[in-house]
């Protein structure tokens, strides 16, 4: 099976706005919209893969959709196209060394290319990435709460606990350290066993995130970690902050290739790795990535860059076929009025434990209507 097209369409999908009562409770940008792009390789198989970028220009690599959308257009297609969709290792390894440093546009390629090569050879992706860790094709999920005030936040820890979450995710590093403090001191107190994690964003300097990152541990009664406390570029901050708090540091901004996780191992940066296929390149790069944390004794989480429909599900077949992956993950969130996915309801999350569905490629029926009409090329 060979690639015959590849085809970037930028789309712009509005952000519901009930998120806060959903499930989910983080935003995913503040424009109103997710402005991602969808990409499309069609091969002489007449095989037709999809793949998403969550494009992300304020993050270390990240870029626009506009130039994802052109770069992919009008550099990267040529170097696809033609090529054989089961040497997929090889053409990662080409758009690398065509876009050095850039992985974003890559990783919308890579999705589309594992989910054509899938849907051709009836298997799963978790099936092309060695198999799922468990027989019932599951892994478990977090419970993402937002800074607001601690009663609101207590009510929507204990809402969720109702549903049987007890990992928390929230996004601290803001201007107001003692809300944040008075917010997990809330979540701990509602939720006795809540197992309480923190995102800081690069939002402190190493000495300021030693004394925050303290406080807030007592606050939670025990962080279960704490999550890129400094900035991407300091792997000396990040192994300060490590040897000097108890919970678990995990590198995050700071962690995209192969060989970041090879440095942060050497400088004793941090414990945990998080894997986004938006920094990896892919899902191909992505298991080196886990491997190469594994060989480190590192452990791995996935992220996500609140990924629609197809992009969550390539989140969901890497963290159910990587065993060092051990956290649970709130990449299944779903935070848009339309997830471009025809079969959603195969994709819902109804709990804190998510079965990824058993249908060749990443499992998604794009819906080709939705993205025709929400395309803004
Ligand atoms: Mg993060």
């Amino acid at each position: 099976m060979n690639v015959t097209d590849v085809t970037a369409i930028p789309v712009s999908v509005p952000i519901e706005r009930a998120y806060e009562t959903s499930l989910s409770s983080a935003p995913g940008g503040d424009s109103g919209t997710h402005d991602h792009v969808v990409v499309r390789v069609e091969t002489d198989a007449d095989v037709t893969g999809y793949g998403e970028i969550a494009p992300m220009a304020a993050w270390p690599h990240g870029l626009t959709q506009d130039a994802c959308t052109r770069l992919i257009n009008d550099s990267l297609a040529p170097t696809v196209e033609g090529r054989r969709v089961m040497r997929l290792p090889r053409i990662v390894d080409d758009l690398e060394r065509q876009l050095s440093g850039e992985p974003f546009p890559v990783y919308g390629i890579d999705l589309a290319l594992h989910d054509a090569l899938g849907k051709h050879l009836g298997v799963p992706v978790y099936d092309l990435l060695g198999g799922p860790k468990t027989e019932d094709r599951t892994f478990d999920l977090h419970y993402s709460i937002g800074i607001k005030g601690s009663e609101e936040m207590a009510a929507d820890a204990a809402a969720a606990a109702a549903d049987g979450f007890r990992a928390f995710k929230v996004k601290v590093g803001g201007d107001d350290h003692g809300a944040e403090r008075d917010g997990i001191a809330a979540i701990a107190d509602t939720v006795p066993d809540a197992r309480i994690r923190v995102d800081a964003n690069q939002g402190w300097q190493p000495e300021e995130a030693i004394r925050k990152v303290r406080s807030l541990d007592a606050a939670a009664n025990g962080l279960t970690l704490v999550e890129q406390p400094v900035e991407y570029d300091t792997l000396d901050g990040l192994r300060r902050v490590r040897e000097a708090v108890d919970p678990p540091v995990l590198a995050d901004e700071a962690a995209f290739s192969p060989r970041d996780v090879a440095a942060i191992a050497r400088a004793g940066a941090a414990d945990i790795i998080n894997i986004k296929l938006a920094k990896t390149g892919g899902l191909h790069r992505g298991k080196d990535v886990a491997t190469v944390a594994a060989a480190n004794g590192l452990t791995c989480f996935t992220g996500s860059m609140v990924e629609l429909g197809i992009g969550a599900a390539a989140s969901a077949h890497l963290t159910v076929s990587t065993p060092t992956i051990t956290y649970p993950t709130g990449v299944m969130n779903q935070y848009a009025d339309d997830t471009l996915v025809a079969n959603d309801d195969e994709w819902a999350v109804d709990g804190p434990t998510f079965q990824v569905p058993e249908r060749p490629g990443l499992g998604i029926e794009p819906d080709r209507e939705a993205i025709e009409r929400l395309r803004t090329d």
